[in-house]
């Protein structure tokens, strides 16, 4: 097929178009939980193309390349947050000036969540060596666990201050891998790696999760929408079984299991 360079150009932002939009059908039946939010998409979906333009080394679309050691390993007690002697899980924090008071407003909110569920209490930062710094950077991402120093929380203001990508970063700053990783996801997932582009595939390896004896979450925070990386239009990457019309992606807030295992794991 022969097109002029503008009908090519049309095609490849139309494409793009479907690649920043899969989800767009799936996305849920009106249950939007704020009025700004002004489409269906998941919450996947929304970190991943918040995340197209991001310059940083990213893994699993929204993870920080660890620096000194390997992600996997984050589940030793040095890879987390330390609780003080009050029985809270202090951790400092700072947020860029970049932000609006009424983008801080929603951070706030989206840290508040957690204090009322668990024993971790985000506290702004005075002189602590180990925090973390909320900024407006090219994406939504965030380091795995405390990685010692200044660890960057990023929360782009145009694609990420959504209630529950705010808490899914969180959860990643708190040690937490996405669901679909788990050891004994195939169990409960078929990864369709036919409709996943090569180049995309380590997204989807399975890592040696510390699995804290909970089940297997579909409606997990942390779990992928089932078109995340999908290079076939509509196509599903990941698919429950056996029961495949199971709800996966959800973006509404931490789930029963999330907020028990972050009470799990730091022995709240
Ligand atoms: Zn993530």
């Amino acid at each position: 097929m022969k097109m002029t360079p503008s009908a090519s150009l049309l095609l490849l932002l139309l494409l793009g178009l479907c690649q920043a939009h899969p989800l767009q059908e799936e996305g849920g039946q009106g249950e939007e939980e704020e009025e700004e939010v002004p489409d269906t998409m998941d919450m996947t979906s929304r970190i991943l193309t918040s995340n197209n333009a991001t310059d940083e080394m990213l893994l699993e679309g929204d993870l920080l390349a660890p620096k000194t050691r390997n992600a996997m390993t984050c589940w030793s007690q040095s890879c987390l947050w330390r609780k003080a002697s009050n029985g809270y899980v202090m951790i400092p924090f700072t947020m860029s000036g970049a932000f609006t008071s009424w983008e801080r407003q929603k951070i706030d909110r989206g840290m508040k969540a957690f204090h009322s569920s668990t024993c971790i209490r985000f506290v702004p930062r005075q002189n602590e060596y180990d925090y973390i710094s909320v900024e407006n950077r090219g994406g939504c991402f965030s380091a795995l666990g405390r990685t010692g120093g200044r660890q960057v929380l990023s929360l782009n203001k145009q694609g990420c201050l959504y209630h529950g990508i705010i808490q899914h970063e969180i959860n990643h700053a708190l040690g937490f891998q996405h669901e679909q990783t788990r050891s004994d996801r195939d169990y409960y997932v078929r990864i369709n790696w036919q409709n996943i582009d090569p180049n995309m595939a380590y997204n989807f390896y399975k890592k040696n999760t510390n699995n804290l004896n909970t089940p297997y979450d579909y409606s997990s925070i942390m779990h992928y929408g089932r078109t995340a990386f999908s290079i076939q239009h509509g196509r599903d990457s990941i698919t429950p079984i056996p029961n495949a019309n199971v709800q996966i992606g959800q973006r509404q807030g931490m789930s029963y299991w999330d907020i028990m295992r972050i009470n799990l794991l730091y022995g709240c």
